[in-house]
């Protein structure tokens, strides 16, 4: 499984343990030592998860977390709070601003790369590398082949991704913003116009086994992987 992970850590020298170590893992790590770069970063590009600190100069890792749930493109984005204090009512504090996990300070490298699975298997499926039926068709990240039935269907990597991504999130219509964000891992520098063109490509290669109705359009909002 590898997910692009954001971290924002202004420690140093726990950030370069958790950098290490998550590249261990597979994963590609993004730094930030504050909530000013890491809003930045953002901005540019979604990331899969971010781990965050709760005490940072400036506005704090908490603060921060709120404002990714109050805000529509990252609600979604998990989030797994880092922090030396312990108590539990700190824990609870964390959990409530819509954290989906929190670590205490010190943790152990092996611990810290299993939450961020289980968190990556909960909220982000389409980075893990379970294989997805539904609808008819099977799609494994692993050996990267969609087949329905016996059959293969042929895909570009960026319709895979896509694929990937509508059928890990079915009945949900998508935005293209969303899509670009999800898909893509950008939302500025590529052409709405981009995804319908990709979403015609995924539905010719689905049409030779009579599965393209799986994609639908929802008029004026987007798209949507429906299996109903
Ligand atoms: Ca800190």
């Amino acid at each position: 499984m590898a997910a692009t992970i954001l971290v924002v850590e202004d420690e140093p020298s726990i950030q370069s343990l958790i950098e290490v170590n998550l590249r261990r893992a597979g994963h590609e790590v993004i730094l930030a030592s504050d909530v000013e770069t890491a809003r930045r970063l953002v901005g540019a590009a979604l990331p899969d998860l971010i781990l965050l600190d709760w005490m940072l100069p400036g506005l704090s890792g908490i603060d921060f977390a709120r404002q990714l749930r109050r805000d529509a493109r990252t609600k979604m984005l998990p989030v797994i709070m880092l922090t030396a204090r312990s108590e539990e009512r700190d824990k609870v504090e964390g959990l409530d601003v819509g954290a989906d996990d929190y670590i205490t300070k010190p943790f152990s490298p092996r611990e810290l790369v299993a939450r961020i699975k289980a968190v990556l298997r909960r909220h982000a499926p389409q980075v893990t590398e379970d294989a997805v039926e539904l609808g008819g068709i099977r799609l494994d990240p692993v050996s990267h082949r969609v087949t329905a039935g016996n059959e293969d269907i042929a895909f570009g990597p960026t319709e895979f991704r896509l694929l990937h991504f509508l059928m890990t999130h079915p009945e949900r219509v998508y935005t293209r913003t969303q899509l670009l964000d999800q898909v893509w891992g950008d939302h500025v520098f590529v052409e709405e116009r981009t995804v319908d063109v990709h979403i015609r490509r995924l539905r010719a290669a689905l049409e030779a086994t009579g599965h393209d109705s799986l994609v639908q359009t929802v008029r004026g909002s987007g798209y949507r992987f429906s299996a109903t």
